[in-house]
């Protein structure tokens, strides 16, 4: 059997490698993986850590994913949507402190009111984002769930030419069963599985960046359901990541399932991101809030496990505690200037600077291009 320096000397990696890899438990062999993805991750993609500034501007979700605490059928939740004004302000406010780009995330809805309501901030950010510091205005991330091709071309269009638009779609699992029993909605499952890969493609289409990802530690879930989505980001040639550990919500619907202890999740979740980084080497991968439910420093953990774009939460301090997805979600008594000047500090002590005022496009999506 090969020694782990020699496997981590690869280029490519097998599903057994990869297995190996994404179980590695004894704290000095965690270490070697973390410096492997750590050193490749400076080597290709540079030592600058991104920003994109997220809006979290409505909690209100059509869909009842059993994991999530802004599903559907919870009652207890007090529903609330930012006003076009607010979600531009917010993004202006980004563009003002030198974010170069920003996530509009809410609940999954498809209807016209929203769609336009989307399409129109869109608009307004790109218009009223530009600076001397920022001439081209802040890029946009959309994470607004399953929508028709056309939308996606709409909101897609309304940008404008430049290559600013991406869009954050996770696959949640290749497991197709474990996909069903966490997707209770609508259709047939298998129709639900495929309209999620479908979705990928046609936003790959309407020409956003695309990024994918899943949840880490869900019940059920073994280290070569792991390593399938690995392959899965792979096959699907993704500019981007966002993945992070699952964690039980009181909100959701999966109490009685439980979930992993928290240290050996945290050390799943960084495992599965250093693997990532080392299979598909050129993307941009985010350090996902998640990881700070488990640990203070989760972030700066992914940010030493391979993760180079930070997702600071900027969304108006009133409305954080009803996104409230998992429980322990970290930040929500916190306004957006506290996340600022606390994050880049330690970014500044791990030895990395702050991409301001730059949109951090993946390298990966600038390559394919
Ligand atoms: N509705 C859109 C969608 O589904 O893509 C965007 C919002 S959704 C709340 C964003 C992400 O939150 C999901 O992709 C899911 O992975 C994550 N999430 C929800 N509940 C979670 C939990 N209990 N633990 C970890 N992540 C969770």
């Amino acid at each position: 059997m090969k020694t782990l320096d020699e496997l981590l000397r690869q280029e490519r990696f097998s599903d057994a490698d990869i297995v190996r890899l994404l179980g590695l438990t004894d704290p000095e062999d965690c270490e070697r993986l973390r410096r492997a993805a750590y050193d490749l991750t400076t080597r290709l993609v540079g030592d600058l850590v991104h920003y994109r500034g997220i809006l979290e501007f409505s909690n209100r979700c059509t869909l009842n994913c059993r994991y999530c605490g802004i599903r559907r059928d919870n009652r207890e939740l007090e529903r609330y949507d930012l006003s076009l004004e607010q979600l531009v302000e917010g993004a202006v406010w980004a563009a003002e402190n030198n974010y170069g780009s920003v996530c509009l995330q809410a609940g999954e809805r498809r209807d016209e009111l929203f769609v336009a309501f989307v399409e129109e901030c869109i608009r307004e950010i790109r218009a009223r984002t530009r600076s001397e510091r920022l001439p081209d205005g802040a890029s946009i991330t959309l994470s607004l769930g399953e929508q028709p091709l056309e939308t996606y071309a709409r909101w897609r269009a309304a940008a404008g030419e430049a290559d600013c638009m991406r869009y954050l779609l996770r696959m949640e699992t290749t497991n197709p069963e474990i996909f069903a029993r966490l997707h209770p909605d609508g259709f047939a499952h298998e129709k639900a599985y495929a309209s999620r890969i479908q979705a990928l493609e046609d936003l790959r289409t309407a020409g956003f960046q695309v990024g994918t990802g899943g949840m880490i530690g869900l019940p059920g879930q073994t280290l070569a359901d792991l390593c399938a989505d690995i392959r899965f980001y792979q096959r699907m040639d993704v500019d981007m990541l966002g993945m992070g550990p699952y964690i039980l919500s009181r909100g959701g619907d999966m109490l009685d399932e439980g979930m992993l202890e928290q240290g050996p999740l945290l050390q799943l979740a960084l495992n599965m991101l250093a693997v990532c980084r080392l299979v598909l080497r050129d993307v941009n991968i985010a350090a996902a809030t998640a990881l700070q439910a488990l640990a203070e420093d989760g972030r700066e953990q992914g940010i030493a496990y391979g993760c180079n774009i930070i997702m600071p939460n900027i969304t108006p301090r009133p409305v954080r505690k009803r996104y409230q997805l998992y429980d322990n979600k970290p930040c929500i008594d916190e306004e957006p200037t506290d996340c600022r000047a606390c994050l880049e500090g330690r970014i500044h002590r791990m030895g990395r600077r702050v991409g301001w005022n730059q949109w951090g496009c993946s390298r990966h999506f600038r390559r394919r291009m």
